[in-house]
């Protein structure tokens, strides 16, 4: 098969995928679905191989969220074709995927989800943004306090304070105060 070749050529090139999203609310870099896609796109045009996508509905049904909000969540399963523009040859890449909205966009996500699996699965793409890891690889959780770190602003001045002095001058004062605002209000009781 002479898209077998072609295949190991495009696998080959999408064997790491860039980390070209960040999210700034848990702090980790990960891959975009367009990031891939465009990899992968590059890779196939590169070899003669086109793709077509065809996607069916599995499930779609509303859902409350814990917070009380109604949503929907759909679960898509896409078969991607990829052939060979040279020889007529094609192989067949299949994923499945779900998504939750509470707009209008349930399905496209679960349709971008299971097209990222088929890719991932079909391409043996290794994706450091693994949902099934636990090593956290990726994530890291925001550092531990020790104690040292700037906590708390000063009701006095507004200058920030750490954990300790915020928790003895909430002791002794009532509020939190950096030291010389302390001093300023004189000994405690
Ligand atoms: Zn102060």
């Amino acid at each position: 098969m002479a898209i077998g070749k072609k295949l190991v050529a495009v696998m080959a090139a999408c064997r790491y995928m860039p980390q070209d999203g960040y999210n700034s609310f848990q702090k980790y870099k990960y891959t975009t679905a367009a990031g891939m896609f465009a990899k992968i796109n590059e890779a196939m045009t590169a070899e003669g191989l086109f793709t077509q996508v065809e996607s069916t509905l599995l499930e779609l049904r509303d859902v409350t969220t814990s917070k009380g909000n109604a949503e929907k969540h759909a679960v898509v399963s896409v078969k991607v074709t990829i052939t060979d523009s040279e020889t007529g040859e094609s192989v067949t890449f299949t994923g499945l995927g779900s998504g939750q909205d509470a707009g209008d966009k349930s399905i496209m996500k679960a349709q971008t989800a299971a097209l990222k699996y088929a890719y991932i699965g079909g391409l043996c793409i290794a994706m450091s943004d693994d949902p099934e890891s636990d090593s956290g690889n990726t994530y890291q959780p925001p550092p531990k306090l020790n104690g040292n770190e700037l906590v708390d602003k000063c009701a006095g001045c507004g200058k920030g304070i750490n954990q300790k002095v915020s928790e003895y001058s909430a002791k002794k004062y009532g509020k939190p105060l950096c030291m010389d605002c302390q001093k300023k209000q004189g000994a405690p009781f």
